[in-house]
């Protein structure tokens, strides 16, 4: 079974989001539980929580169905103590508010080395933070995002999210999200079957499927290895469509949120039924 939606406005309240989702036809969502460019946000109040948990039980969304994504700001291997400090209080904040909301996932970009620690020090660091935020809370799995590389970026090849799991202490609540667009980006050639294939097998060897927690499905609108991330609709960039087909008819990606990020959102609802269709071809 494959879950499908997109990443929603929550905005007025989380609240929202089941109701925005529900109405595009998804059957997945993701969502910011805060103003993604803030550091600081008030308090879910009850209320809101327990109408966004009424709200997903009458539209059927079940934590598995729901990807959270936590705020742009955030850099969990951030070189310096007071960015580190500040990264680290934020997601922690993050992660409760996940907890609050019922929610058993939430997607983070892992971090950026800013040119001044080396890389493994740097996802060493990442790690570290997602130990801390870990132990201090519980139900709720860190997904690591992969990205495209921009500039000092990492997390742009699943060795290097590999060795963040690898300092990871428990196992059991770290995740990764693999965001097609990204991934092209970063050099993974998804735009056909073969590359689609070579790229997954090794996704499977180095990190592992038991490890995914979501997808991104967006389409690209920068080369291969590029190293930007520009989004593009579905089946209208360099990704093309068949990589979308291939996706959906790969059982490895069931019963997880499959997410757009696509630019324009009046097609998500369009964009959902294709992929539907392509999936029940
Ligand atoms: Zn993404
Ligand atoms: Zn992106």
């Amino acid at each position: 079974m494959k879950y499908i939606g997109a990443h929603i406005s929550a905005s007025g309240g989380v609240e929202n989001a089941p109701v925005n989702a529900h109405n595009i036809g998804a059957t997945a969502f993701a969502l910011f539980t805060k103003n993604q460019r803030q550091w600081v946000a008030s308090p879910i109040t009850k209320k809101s929580a327990e109408l966004f948990r009424e709200r997903c039980m009458e539209f059927g969304y079940k934590p598995m169905q729901i990807l959270p994504h936590d705020s742009y700001l955030i850099n969990l291997g951030h070189p310096e103590s007071e960015g580190l400090e500040k990264s680290r209080a934020a997601f922690l904040d993050e992660v409760q508010r996940c907890e609050i909301l019922g929610l058993d996932r939430l997607n983070f970009h892992p971090g950026s080395h800013l040119g001044k620690i080396s890389i493994t020090e740097c996802l060493k660091t990442i790690a570290e933070s997602v130990n801390i935020t870990l132990s201090k809370t519980s139900g709720v799995t860190a997904v690591i995002e992969n990205t495209a590389g921009q500039g000092t970026n990492l997390g742009h090849t699943f060795e290097q999210i590999a060795e963040i799991i690898y300092h990871v202490e428990d196992k059991s609540r770290v995740g990764v999200c693999i965001d097609t667009c990204h991934s092209f980006a970063a050099g993974y050639d998804l735009s056909a079957v073969k590359g689609f294939n070579e790229a997954f097998d090794h996704f499977d060897k180095i990190v592992g499927f038991k490890y995914l927690k979501g997808m991104h499905l967006n389409d690209a609108k920068k080369g291969l290895n590029s190293r930007v991330d520009r989004h593009d609709s579905i089946g209208a960039g360099l990704l093309g469509k068949e990589t979308f087909i291939t996706l959906m008819r790969d059982s490895r990606f069931d019963n997880m949120p499959l997410i757009l990020e696509t630019p324009d959102e009046e097609l998500w609802k369009d964009e959902i039924l294709q992929l539907r269709a392509w999936e029940n071809a």
